[in-house]
C-alpha cells in the first residue's frame, strides 16, 4: 500500500480562500480589517521564519498584521507593558507572542496577560477552560489544523481509536480533548473518537500505536513512529518539526508510507494548517470585538 497524502498545503489554500472571502465581506460592509499583533523577542532563526510565514499569510487574506520585534534582553516587565498596550488597542484583535521566550521571561506571565478575547493562540487559562468544557471561544491552532486536515481529506474520526503521541499544552493535550468531545453547535470540531494519549512514560508505545485507526505523532522526535508501529491502512498525522542536518523532518519514519492508508508530509502537512487556523481565529476575534457582518 502507498499512503494517500494528507495534503495540508492544498487544504490550507482552500480554507484561506474561504477566510479571505469572509474578510472581503467585512470590508464591503465597512468593517475594519482583522488585526493581528505579532510579538517576537530575540533572534531565534526558526521563530523569525515562523513569524514571517504568519505575516505573509495574513497579508494574503486581508488581515492587517503588525510586528513588534524586541531585543533578546527585553525584561518581562517591558514585554507585559507592550501586551497591555496591545490589549487596549482597538485596531488589534488578536495578539500572538512567538514562543520560545528568553529565559528571563516567564511564559505563563505572558500567556496570562493577553486578554482572553485577543488570545488567538488559545493558550490563556480562560480559553483552555472553555475548550475543556466543550464551549470553545477559539480552538488552539495546531490541534484544530489536525482535525480540519483529517475531515477535509475525508478521514472519518467519529468512533475511531485515535492515539496521540505527546501530551503538551500546545498540541497533545488539547488535541486529545477535542478529539474525544461530542460535536455540538458550540463545539463543531468535537471528534467523537476514543482517544489514547502516549508520552515518554508509556509502556509498550509500539503496541499502543498499533491499535490506532488514526495515529498522531506530536513528540518532536524524529523517527519516533516506525512502520512496524502502524496498523495497515491507518491514517497517520505527523505534527513533528525536527531539523536534522539542516533539513526539516517530522516524527514519522519514511517507511510508514508503505503501511499507512493516509499520511501527512513534513513539510506541507500540519504546518500550513496551523497557520490557517491562526488566520481563522484572528477573523473570529475581529467578529467578537468589532462585530460580525450583519444581515
Ligand atoms: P513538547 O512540549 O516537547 O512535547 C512533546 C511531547 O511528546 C511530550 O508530551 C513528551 O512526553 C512526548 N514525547 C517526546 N518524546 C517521546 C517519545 N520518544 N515517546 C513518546 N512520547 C514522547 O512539544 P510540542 O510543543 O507538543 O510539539 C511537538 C512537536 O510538534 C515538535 O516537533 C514541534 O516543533 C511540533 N509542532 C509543530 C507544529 C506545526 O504546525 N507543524 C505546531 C506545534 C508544534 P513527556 O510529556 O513525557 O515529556
Amino acid at each position: 500500500m502507498t499512503a494517500t497524502r494528507l495534503d495540508g498545503k492544498a487544504v490550507a489554500a482552500a480554507m484561506r480562500g474561504e477566510i479571505a472571502a469572509r474578510g472581503a465581506a467585512r470590508a464591503a460592509a465597512g468593517l475594519p480589517p482583522p488585526g493581528l499583533a505579532v510579538v517576537l523577542v530575540g533572534d531565534n532563526s526558526a521563530s523569525q521564519s515562523y513569524v514571517r510565514a504568519k505575516q505573509k499569510a495574513c497579508g494574503e487574506v486581508g488581515i492587517a498584521s503588525r510586528l513588534d520585534h524586541l531585543p533578546a534582553t527585553t525584561t518581562e516587565a517591558e514585554l507585559l507593558t507592550l501586551i497591555a498596550a496591545l490589549n487596549a488597542d482597538p485596531t488589534v484583535h488578536g495578539i500572538l507572542v512567538q514562543l520560545p521566550l528568553p529565559p528571563q521571561i516567564r511564559e505563563e506571565a505572558v500567556t496570562f496577560a493577553i486578554g482572553g478575547v485577543k488570545d488567538v493562540d488559545a493558550f490563556h487559562p480562560e480559553n483552555v477552560g472553555l475548550l475543556a468544557l466543550g464551549l470553545p471561544r477559539y480552538y488552539p491552532c495546531t490541534p484544530h489544523g489536525c482535525i480540519q486536515l483529517l475531515r477535509r481529506s475525508g478521514v472519518e474520526i467519529a468512533g475511531k481509536h485515535v492515539v496521540v503521541v505527546g501530551r503538551s499544552n500546545i498540541v497533545g493535550k488539547p488535541l486529545a480533548l477535542m478529539l474525544m468531545q461530542k460535536p455540538t453547535a458550540a463545539n463543531p470540531a468535537g471528534g467523537d473518537a476514543t482517544v489514547t494519549v502516549a508520552h515518554t512514560r508509556t509502556a509498550d508505545l509500539a503496541g499502543i500505536c498499533q491499535q490506532a485507526d488514526i495515529l498522531i505523532a506530536a513528540a518532536g522526535k524524529a523517527g519516533v513512529v516506525t512502520a512496524d508501529m502502524v496498523k495497515p491502512g491507518a491514517a497517520v498525522l505527523d505534527v513533528g518539526t525536527n531539523f536534522i542536518d539542516g533539513k526539516l523532518v517530522g516524527d514519522v519514519e519514511a517507511g510508514v508510507a508503505a503501511v499507512a492508508g493516509w499520511l501527512s508530509p513534513v513539510p506541507g502537512g500540519v504546518g500550513p494548517m496551523t497557520i490557517t487556523m491562526l488566520l481563522e481565529n484572528t477573523l473570529r476575534a475581529a467578529e467578537l470585538i468589532a462585530g460580525p457582518v450583519s444581515g
